[in-house]
């Protein structure tokens, strides 16, 4: 299922809880993560052909963004942009006992269901970078997730994509436990470097924030930024 929550930025669903975003330019798609080794398939369900993606930007390298990623790469050719600090972890194909801040997070790295096949990026993004190609993308590093998170801010259709900076699973929005995270304590400040002015926003896991949504983002930013 897609869904357009911004011009030129649609929303795929590639399980019922985890989403990718697909992004018009000039030079063919941008897909922002991928998800879980089925997402390929459903991706081309949903646009009838992967022949367009020209790019792949991953938020970071956790199994539920990159475990697809190998396979998408392969059939489209298209190029893979990590953040430096992540791009280790997705040639070695899972996340290292140092990427997590909590011991439950490290027992669930040992699982190889959340293995992936291992892959180099093509370019290496820094904070401030623009993606090349795709039309006005804006890299903001944000820290704390993972060594290597970033947030994405599509200027044409003003949304900000906050990969697993913030999740929209329950009532209220959180930023997800910390046990899973590599350094909790560096996520307020990530989340003050996200712009607030903005049309839309997608998350990797649960629905996009649109209209009188957006006062459930401000509020949240309000509350850690003052932690
Ligand atoms: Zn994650
Ligand atoms: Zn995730």
């Amino acid at each position: 299922m897609t869904t357009e929550i911004a011009p030129g930025v649609r929303c795929l669903a590639t399980t019922k809880r985890d989403n990718a975003f697909l992004l018009d330019g000039d030079e063919g798609y941008t897909l922002v993560d991928v998800g879980w080794g089925s997402a390929p398939k459903r991706i081309e369900a949903a646009l009838g052909s992967l022949s367009d993606i020209r790019r792949v930007v991953l938020t970071h390298a956790h199994p539920d963004h990159v475990k697809g990623a190998a396979e998408l790469a392969a059939r489209t050719g298209a190029r893979l942009f990590i953040h430096a600090a992540d791009a280790p972890w997705l040639a070695a194909g899972r996340v290292p006992p140092a990427g997590r801040a909590g011991f439950a997070g490290r027992l669930l790295d040992r699982v190889p269901l959340v293995h992936w096949t291992p892959v180099t990026a093509d370019v290496l993004l820094r904070d401030g970078d623009s993606v090349a190609g795709a039309g006005g993308l804006r890299v903001i590093h944000t820290p704390g997730h993972t060594p290597g998170h970033i947030a994405l801010h599509y200027e044409p259709g003003n949304a900000v994509l906050v990969g697993d900076a913030i999740f929209n699973r329950a009532a209220e929005l959180g930023i997800g436990p910390a046990a899973l995270a590599a350094d909790p304590a560096q996520r307020p400040a990530s989340l003050g470097r996200l712009p607030r002015d903005v049309a839309a926003v997608g998350l990797a896991h649960g629905d996009a924030l649109r209209g009188n949504d957006l006062d459930r983002y401000h509020a949240l930013l309000d509350r850690w930024e003052t932690t």
